[in-house]
C-alpha cells in the first residue's frame, strides 16, 4: 500500500475497518501478547505512575496490564477539547463519557504531569518514525503541545497491521518514543526534515 498517497481520513476508515474485522479470538490473543511484551520492557518495569486507556472500538485491550497493582494507573476524561487525567485502580467503577468511551469518575484525584513516568498512547496507526494517526480529534497532539506533557516518555499501542512504514503528518503531529505491538516493543526511528 502506498501510504503517502492516502489522506488521513481515508486511512483512518480503512485501518479502523481492518481492526473491526479482527476475530474476537485474535483480538484477545494479540492483546494478551502485546501486554506481555509491554509488562516485560524496562520502561514499564521502572515506571511507577502510568497513564493508560480503556479499550474502545477493538483497540488492544490492556486489562492484563491493570493486574499490576504495584503501579499507579491514570486514565483520561475528555473535557471539551482536552484530556484530564485521574488516578484509577481496576476496582474503581467506570462511567460512560464523550464518544461512548469509558472514563474514570471526575471525583477521583487528578494526576499532574510531573508525577507521571510513562504514557501509553492509543492510536489508529503509528509509523516507523513514531508519528501517530488518531481518531481525528487531535486530543493527544493538543496535550503534548504543552512542554510539561511533551517531555513524558510515550509508548504507542497498536496491533502490528497498523504499525506502518509512513503516515501523512501535519505541523502539529508529534512523534511517539516507542511502539508496542503483539510482536514486541520497538524504538521509533525519528526522521527530521532537512533544514
Ligand atoms: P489525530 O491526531 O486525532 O489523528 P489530527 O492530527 O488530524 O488528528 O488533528 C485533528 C485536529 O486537532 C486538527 O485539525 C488540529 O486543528 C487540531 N490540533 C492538533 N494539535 C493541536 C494543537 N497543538 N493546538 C490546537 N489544535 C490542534
Ligand atoms: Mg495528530
Amino acid at each position: 500500500m502506498e501510504i503517502l498517497n492516502y489522506n488521513k481520513n481515508t486511512l483512518r476508515r480503512q485501518l479502523l475497518q481492518q481492526r473491526a474485522a479482527l476475530s474476537m479470538e485474535l483480538w484477545r490473543s494479540h492483546s494478551d501478547l502485546l501486554c506481555h511484551h509491554l509488562s516485560t520492557c524496562p520502561e514499564f518495569i521502572s515506571a511507577r505512575t502510568i497513564l493508560a486507556y480503556q479499550s474502545c472500538r477493538q483497540e488492544p485491550n490492556l486489562d492484563y496490564l491493570f493486574t499490576h497493582t504495584n503501579k499507579q494507573w491514570g486514565l483520561p476524561r475528555c473535557v471539551g477539547k482536552n484530556l484530564v487525567w485521574h488516578c484509577w485502580q481496576p476496582s474503581e467503577p467506570m462511567l460512560i463519557g464523550a464518544y461512548g468511551i469509558l472514563e474514570p469518575s471526575p471525583e477521583l484525584p487528578p494526576i499532574e504531569p510531573d508525577n507521571v513516568d510513562l504514557m501509553l498512547v492509543p492510536a489508529v496507526a503509528i509509523d516507523r518514525s513514531g508519528y501517530r494517526l488518531g481518531y481525528g480529534g487531535g486530543y493527544y497532539d493538543r496535550l503534548r503541545a504543552d512542554p510539561l506533557w511533551r517531555k513524558m516518555l510515550t509508548i504507542g499501542i497498536v496491533f502490528d497491521f497498523a504499525y506502518v512504514e509512513t503516515l501523512p503528518i501535519e505541523a502539529w503531529d508529534l512523534p511517539i518514543d516507542n511502539v508496542c505491538t503483539e510482536l514486541g516493543v520497538t524504538k521509533s526511528t525519528f526522521i527530521y526534515a532537512a533544514e
